[in-house]
């Protein structure tokens, strides 16, 4: 490998790990989505264990490719600190538009809008039954 490719090679697994989307499937393992820089995602299926996790198979089909690399780095760095309490990146359901994980704090903003928003369209709903009302009563 000379200097440039490992440059590159660095380049990419720091950029892609500012972008990682991380989620589970039914079965509680951990899937990291590993973005391209042709705009694909490689999805990393991972085992877990209580020290650390590991990549098992990508979904583009290569063994030990740079997206198993990238997450083997990404969750090295998490779980290399034996003194600190054992950090686990926040699972999300859903992204925004796939260029990162939303964190908890945003889904609770999220959520908390959307209720404010429920409410408000319940009450025109209702303001709009009632002069429907008002009128058919008026009707008759
Ligand atoms: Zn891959």
């Amino acid at each position: 490998m000379t200097a440039l490719q490992f440059a590159n090679n660095n380049s990419f697994s720091t950029w892609a790990m500012k972008h990682l989307a991380i989620n589970e499937d039914e079965q509680g393992n951990v899937i990291v989505s590993v973005p391209d820089t042709n705009g694909t995602w490689s999805h990393v299926t991972c085992s877990e264990t209580k020290t650390n996790i590991t990549p098992v198979s990508c979904s583009c089909g290569h063994e030990n490719c740079k997206h198993q690399a990238v997450v083997t780095a990404f969750y090295a760095r998490i779980y290399k600190q034996p003194a600190a309490a054992p950090v686990v990146a926040p699972v999300v359901a859903e992204q925004y538009d796939g260029s990162r994980p939303l964190t908890t704090e945003e889904w609770k903003a999220i959520i908390k809008r959307d209720k404010v928003r429920q409410r408000k369209e319940k009450d025109a709903e209702w303001a709009a039954i009632m002069r429907a009302r008002k009128s058919s009563a008026r009707a008759s």
